[in-house]
């Protein structure tokens, strides 16, 4: 595959920014793009790169003259509040801009390095700038796609049938989500409202009582398909922009009582979170793997939904949860759980041909995001109704609260990475969100 041998994932190359020449997520193999203000009044937003602790401000780098003899050299795309002109330029034009940005980040390359003036003004560190949402998001699809969350959520609401519904292995099963609510990392959660109904009594309208997270990656579609025209699962990865961490708040509570016959409506409309860098499939390449997890007692795929054999990730993934006494006192977050998106039972290739077998148009800017990532460990289970079974089985932290759901000041953080030999560890920063009280 030619995107495993693309020249700027080469393991060899370093920057002559230092910081990234350590093992954070940001090494010159990565170049995330997301969106920035600098913390000073008026300063308009652009769009940037990861690189070390620093943000590299492309709309400054563009002014320079740097993109010249690129797709985008007549229009600067980067002086901009989302990614979404510049990922509309297509997709030679990511691959151009990040090869660029490679080539200038390079140690060996003179050009920025030694331009003090326009380095001082592209080149900021990443603790003086604001992270805003990466993309102008139209339309919000989450997925069901770990068969080990299903079956484990099946076995708490059915106990006596069969833990996975008939059509979970014949189809990615999903629903339409919420596109107006979706924040960025860092921004604060309200712990929603809702009506919910204990078994004995009547419905009654307060605080949710249940409130969970859910461990997911979403992608960012990057070429449009229109209406009426199916993307198959080949082509499916070249309407891929890039990949993020998301976090799919769920009040548990709200979600039982309302979610017979059409699926979750409230108890998952109020917030998702989503990781602020979006990591490019050329960046991720190097970490794409065997699909395994469809075994040979499975139903065989229709046709449409075949050809996914490669096309998972192996992308690490941990959650931590720091109550408000553990912030106070100084607490690292708990770690609550660890797993890798190569687990996943459908593909994000997958995903896309099936959202789109219907004739479905997405566009340039909607997140598609896989559902719960869990593993077959018990220490791989993506969201608490999982891990604490219900409540039935708390989790303990390190200040001996104990936590069956989630409290007030509990603030939740979702690291992503990968690694493997032969390749430049990369990763996806970090997905935070405190919950604040109902109001
Ligand atoms: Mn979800």
């Amino acid at each position: 595959m030619n995107t495993r041998e693309n020249p700027t994932n080469d393991p060899s190359l370093e920057s002559w920014v230092e910081s990234a020449r350590g093992h954070g997520d940001f090494p010159i193999q990565n170049l995330p793009f997301g969106v920035f203000t600098r913390r000073t009044d008026g300063e308009l937003a652009c769009v940037g790169v990861a690189i070390g602790d620093s943000a590299l401000d492309l709309s400054a780098c563009w002014e320079a003259g740097l993109f010249a003899g690129t797709p985008v050299e007549h229009v600067n795309v980067f002086a901009r509040d989302s990614l979404n002109d510049f990922v509309e330029a297509g997709p030679e034009a990511w691959s151009a801009v990040r090869g660029r940005v490679s080539e200038l980040l390079r140690t060996d390359t003179s050009t920025l390095r030694d331009d003090a003036a326009v380095r001082d003004t592209a080149l900021v560190e990443q603790g003086k700038i604001a992270m805003q949402l990466p993309m102008r998001i139209g339309d919000y699809t989450d997925f069901y796609a770990s068969a080990y969350h299903a079956t484990n959520v099946g076995k708490m609401f059915r106990p006596d049938g069969e833990p996975l519904l008939p059509n979970y292995k014949h189809l990615p099963v999903g629903y339409h989500g919420r596109a107006s609510s979706i924040v960025v990392s860092g921004e604060e959660v309200r712990r929603p409202m809702g009506q919910t109904k204990a078994d004995d009594a009547a419905p009654t309208f307060g605080p949710c009582r249940l409130l969970d997270y859910e461990l997911e990656m979403g992608f960012f579609i990057g070429v449009e398909n229109s209406l009426g025209a199916r993307v198959s699962v080949e082509a499916a990865k070249k309407h891929i922009f890039g990949m993020v961490i998301v976090n799919d708040w769920s009040a548990r509570d709200i979600q039982k009582w309302e979610y017979v016959p059409l699926g979750p409506f409230n108890a998952k409309n109020f917030a998702t979170s989503v990781s602020p860098w979006v990591v490019t499939l050329e960046a991720l390449a190097p970490f794409q793997v065997k699909h395994t997890t469809r075994g040979a007692d499975d139903p065989p795929l229709l046709e449409y939904l075949k050809g996914a054999d490669e096309d998972a990730y192996d992308i690490q993934l941990e959650v931590g949860i720091a109550s408000a006494q553990m912030r106070t006192v100084g607490t690292a977050p708990h770690i609550v759980s660890r797993g890798s998106f190569r687990d996943m039972f459908w593909t994000i290739t997958q995903m896309a041909a099936h959202h789109t077998s219907t004739g479905c148009n997405l566009r340039v800017g909607d997140l598609l995001a896989s559902g719960t990532v869990s593993g077959p460990e018990e220490s791989a289970r993506g969201c608490l109704l999982e891990l604490t079974w219900r409540g039935t089985n708390p989790i303990t932290l390190p200040t001996r609260e104990e936590r069956k759901f989630l409290a007030d000041g509990d603030e939740l953080v979702m690291r992503g990475w990968c690694e493997r030999a032969g390749a430049t560890r990369i990763g996806f920063g970090e997905c935070r969100g405190i919950v604040t009280p109902a109001e």
